[in-house]
Formats: structure tokens, sequence, C-alpha cells
């Protein structure tokens, strides 16, 4: 007889994590699901791998750059396994894939500038930089394999070891491009982890990770800050938007309805930095919820493993059920969906792509982040009420202004209090630039050379100036 004791303990933990297709909604895969005492032995080995990685810069470049080539090479396998877990469309994990190899061979060529600083005085400064030691990346379902290489590859560049984690919803191409790397890469250099919470919380308040890298929602930001501030370790926040794109009265509707249209809808709506709002002056309102419309009424939306989709299946079920709640309150308020508003009949975690007018301003569709395939189009009397209201909620990530007169766009552009703003389009990067969210959108700056220094620390040498040769 089992004793009461036994019978109430919690079920053992399932060895496996059960990998869903999203067009489908039925399992296909599974992978390992890591208890978070195992975090204790991989963090170990990372920090024994990092001293031999931090110490030969000319070899990381090599072996960055031949990850790069791997990642290109194992193209075909890893776009359709990543389409399959995620859901976007073939073409869209094609562009990830290259997106992936880019990031690594981009930050393979950078290395931080040694530089001496010399104030007058009988002595001078050498200010050199130093590697951090493991760092834990931790990273969505939405782009599990590019945002996963903003983690890594300015990481592995300044010379740390990374343990990294992706999203339970989509653990196998992050994992099959573990085991690409794994094949240029000095062994425990990389470290792909997988399974459910704790494990990232085990991760983000390990005392043997020394900076966390995460992008995700805001809450979850807040509780690896928390973490992290235990062992007081370094923490880049990459967190949720909701982006205002503001159209001027000068715009032209239907020249700009694509661009505007795909800036809210790639794929299907879950990019952290998409049009999430559109304001409108109120003389072109009804001309752009009709061009936007149209396009949500006619794209082709289906799986992505089929050549003519475009917008694929919104990636896990919970998610499917926010957006239709939020896309549902909003009607219940009064607004009216111009086109979509519901889900799509058959299996599979399609919403129709959903443009509301006669949205309150206060609805959570305007005030929270949809992340889906849910558009708002708001009208507005004069610029200063639209930009007010682009600027009226707690995040601060990206923002755009439209209209043919670029200086003007620019101009109000300036007023946007966000990280990157864009005129007549949207959420276009360089991988050059910098990448920061204001307010609740983030902390800390990723991309470009501020990507690499945010891995790096300083160390400084003194010297007397009379003793310089
Ligand atoms: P999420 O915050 O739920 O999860 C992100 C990651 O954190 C996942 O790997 C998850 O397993 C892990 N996690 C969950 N709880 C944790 C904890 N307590 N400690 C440590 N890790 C934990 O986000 P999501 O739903 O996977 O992704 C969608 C969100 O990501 C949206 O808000 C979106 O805007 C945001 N996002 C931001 C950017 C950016 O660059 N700013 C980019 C893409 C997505």
């Amino acid at each position: 007889m089992p004793t009461p004791e036994a019978v109430n303990a919690p079920a053992p933990r399932a060895a496996r994590l059960t990998v869903v297709d999203p067009a489908t909604g039925h399992p296909f895969d599974d992978a390992p699901d890591q208890r978070p005492e195992e975090v204790d032995a991989v963090v170990e080995r990372a920090r024994r791998a990092w001293i031999g990685w931090r110490a030969d810069p000319a070899a990381r470049t090599t072996a960055l750059r031949a990850a790069a080539d791997a990642v290109e090479t194992a193209g075909d396998d890893l776009a359709p396994l990543l389409t399959r877990e995620q859901g976007k469309p073939l073409a869209e994990s094609y562009a990830e894939v290259a997106r992936t190899a880019a990031r690594l061979r981009y930050f393979a060529g950078l290395a931080p500038d040694a530089r001496r600083i010399d104030d007058g005085r009988p002595v001078h400064s050498e200010v050199r930089w130093r590697s951090l030691g493991p760092v834990a990346g931790i990273v969505p379902w939405n782009f599990p394999l590019q945002l996963a290489a903003a983690k890594f590859a300015p990481a592995l560049a300044a010379g740390n070891a990374v343990v990294l984690k992706p999203s339970p919803y989509t653990p196998l191409a992050t994992r099959l491009l573990g085991s690409v790397l794994a094949e240029v890469l000095p062994e425990d250099v990389l470290t792909v982890v997988t399974g459910r919470e704790p494990l990232g919380a085990r991760l983000a308040s390990h005392p043997g990770i020394r900076h966390v890298t995460f992008t995700g929602s805001v809450p979850t930001g807040r509780a690896v800050a928390t973490a992290a501030a235990a062992s007081l370790t370094r923490v880049t926040l990459e967190l949720g938007g909701n982006d205002a794109a503001v159209l001027l009265d000068d715009a032209d509707v239907e020249r700009i309805a694509d661009r505007l249209f795909w800036a809210a809808f790639r794929n299907c709506g879950q990019v952290c930095m998409a049009v999430k709002r559109v304001y409108a002056p109120a003389r072109l309102h009804a001309e752009v919820v009709e061009a936007l419309a149209h396009r949500a009424k006619t794209v082709a939306v289906g799986s992505g493993l089929d050549p003519g989709s475009r917008i694929g299946p919104v990636n896990n079920a919970p998610q499917l059920a926010r957006v239709e709640q939020v896309a549902r309150r909003a009607v219940a308020a009064g607004a009216r969906a111009a086109a979509g508003g519901h889900r799509l009949d058959g299996p599979g975690y399609f919403f129709a792509p959903t443009i509301l007018t006669d949205v309150p301003p206060d609805s959570p569709v305007v005030t929270e982040e949809q992340f889906g395939p849910v558009l708002p189009v708001l009208p507005y009397r004069t610029l200063d009420e639209a930009v007010d209201a682009a600027n009226g909620t707690g995040f601060g990530l990206g923002g755009s202004v439209w209209g043919t007169d670029p200086d003007r766009a620019a101009a109000v552009a300036d007023r946007l209090e966000c990280g990157t703003a864009w005129i007549n389009h949207h959420a276009e990067l360089s991988l050059a630039q910098p990448f920061a969210g204001t307010k609740d959108s983030g902390l800390g700056v990723a991309g470009g050379p501020w990507g690499l220094y945010g891995n790096l620390r300083p160390f400084v040498v003194h010297r007397l100036r009379e003793e310089d040769r």
C-alpha cells in the first residue's frame, strides 16, 4: 500500500518536453525537459570552456566565421524545423536562418578598442576590455534562432561562454542549431538547455552566470532582473513593445498600405517591434481602415509549409486565447472588426488577420501588447494628440511616422519616446546599430559595438608617464 504522502506527492517531471505544430495543434516531436539542478554542471563546464575561449581572439574570429558558414550550410534542415514548431512561412524561416548567420559573421569581425587616456597628469591610464564569464541567453518563441544569435554572437565574440535557453514552445530548431555549432566551436563554449520553468529562473539566479541577456515579456523581464539581483549579475533586457505608427495628413495611403500592413502582420503579428497601433488623421481614417482591411481579407493564411501562405498560425494555444480575448474585449466595448475578429475554422491555432476600428482608446488592444494578428486603427484630430497617444503607454520600443514630406515626418519622429523611430517604414534594423528600448521595453543596449561592450567589462591599467618608452 502506498503511504498517504506518496499518493499526494507531485507526479515526477516528465523527462521530455512535447512540441506542438501550431498549424495542426498536434504534438509532433519532443525535447529534453531538463531539471533546474542540471544547470549547475552546465554552468561549471561553461566556466571551464570560457578560460580557453577568452584567451585567443584570433581563434574566436576564425571559429565564429566557420559558425556562420555552418549555419548557412544547415539551412535546409533548420528552416523547415523552425516553421514546423514556430508556424512562420518557410520563406521567413530561411530569412531567419540567414540573419542568424549574418549576425555571427558581423560579430566575428568586431573587437573592442583598447584606449589610452591622457589627462595631463604624470600618469596615464590604459583601458582594456575583459570578458565576463558564462553568459545566460534566454529567448522567446517568436524568432527562436535570430534572437538566440542576438545573444550568443556578441557574447561569444567578446570571449564569454554561453548557456542558451530557448522557449519550451520552440526548443527544436535551437537544439539543432546548437549541434551544428558544436561541430565548429570548442566544447562547452555554447550549450543549449531546454525545459520548462523554473529552468530559466534557475539560470537567471545562478551565481556562476555573469550576465543574463534576456528577450521576452515585461513581467518575465522583471522576474529575471529580480533573480539576477541576488548575485548582482548584469542584465540586458529586450522586452515587449506597443509600437505606434503615426500617419501624417500628407500620407499617400495606397502607396504605404502594403508596407504598413506587413509592419503589423509579419510573423503573424508576433514581433516585438511590430506596428501594434495605427493613428490616422480623421480625414484619412476611413481610407486607411479600408486599405488595411482589404489586405487582411485577401492575404493567404495557412500552414507555413504551404508555399502559398503569407501568414501562419499563432505560435501556441495560450497566445491564441490571448489574441482572441483582446479582440473580443475591444468589440464588446464598441469596436468594429473591419476584417477578421475570429479564429479560423479547422485545426491549428489560426486567427483571421483583424483590423479594428471605433476602438475605445483605453481598450487593452491599444494599451497592452496584443502580440498577434490584430491591429487597431485610431483617428486623431491634432498632431499633438497623436504624439501624446503614441507616447501614452508604458512601452518604449519603437515607433514610426508616415508622410510624403520626410523632413516633416522626421521632426515628428523626434518626439517619439522610444529606442528606434522609423520614417515611412518600420522594424528594419541594421546589425551595426544600437538596439535599446526605453521605459518598460528594456534595459541595456544590444546590437552593433554596443552589444559587444554589453558583454565586456573595462579593465584599467595606470602607468607613470615618465616610465614610458
Ligand atoms: P516570456 O517572457 O514568456 O518568455 C521568454 C523566455 O523566458 C522563455 O524562454 C521562457 O521560457 C523564459 N522564462 C519564463 N519565465 C521565466 C523566469 N521566471 N525566469 C527566467 N526565464 C523565464 O515571453 P514569450 O511569450 O516567450 O515571448 C513574447 C514576448 O517577447 C513579447 O512580449 C515580445 O514583445 C517579447 N519580445 C521582445 C523582443 C525585443 O527585442 N524587445 C523581441 C522578441 C520578443
